[in-house]
């Protein structure tokens, strides 16, 4: 008889140490980043077709033909912003809101916009089932930031951008660090790290990424 794999709560409590352990390997240190990653369910995250790859270190597929970013580059851009608890935060691309999760349990406020109305939704829905009151997950095209509700000591762009608005920089309070997946949109960028300091716009490489392109305006289709 053919065995079909079945995740259960033991084989999810297994992955879940799995990621934990992948992040530790990767040099992350910070207890609070690890319980963070530790009290988000990404199997909340994802379609039922992706439930037993959850916990897996890899980007999925989302509704409206996007993806839900690899935990380690979540992890590698959480790092670099460098979050303090009263930090208020703009993450442009929220997608299925797990970033935005993740930036909630670290953050004093965070400010999550996204152009389809459907994954806006339905992260909205995942903030409220994890009394994540704090993360408010907007419909927008946050292409030049959201500045309504700026400034932000924080902003990640979760979209890969040729290069950063200076509008972007303008919502950025002093001290402020914004951190987007810099480069063309069909092949590698490099995450990049900028800070806000008196001499100027510091900029440091993190990691090569492959992310979905940031497109401008709210999508016609929802
Ligand atoms: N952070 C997400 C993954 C982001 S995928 C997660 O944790 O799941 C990138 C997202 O950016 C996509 O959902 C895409 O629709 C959105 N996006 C692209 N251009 C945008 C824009 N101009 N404004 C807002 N969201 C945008």
């Amino acid at each position: 008889m053919p065995v079909r794999f079945v995740p259960d709560e033991k084989d999810e409590a297994v992955a879940r140490a799995e990621l934990l352990l992948m992040l530790r390997k990767r040099g992350i240190r910070d207890t609070r980043i690890l319980r963070a990653f530790e009290q988000v369910p990404r199997d909340l995250f994802v379609t039922a077709d992706f439930h037993d790859l959850a916990w897996a270190d890899q980007a999925l597929p989302i509704a409206c033909g996007q993806t839900i970013s690899q935990p380690a580059v979540v992890a590698t851009a959480t790092v670099a912003l460098d979050l303090a608890p009263g930090h208020s935060v703009l993450e442009i691309g929220a997608g299925s809101g797990y970033q935005a999760a993740i930036l909630g349990h670290l953050a004093g406020r965070v400010v999550a916009v996204e152009r389809f109305r459907t994954l806006a939704r339905a992260a909205a829905e995942r903030m409220k089932k994890l009394g994540l009151s704090n993360v408010e997950v907007l419909v927008a095209d946050g292409s030049n930031g959201y500045p309504a509700r700026g400034p932000y000591d924080r902003i990640l762009i979760s979209a890969a951008i040729e290069e950063v608005p200076p509008a972007l920089f303008d919502q950025l309070l002093p001290g402020g660090v914004l951190v987007a997946p810099v480069g063309p949109h069909d092949g590698t960028q490099m995450l990049t790290r900028f800070e806000r300091t008196p001499e100027g716009i510091v900029r440091r490489d993190l990691l090569p990424v492959r992310f979905v392109p940031l497109l401008p305006g709210v999508a016609s289709v929802l």
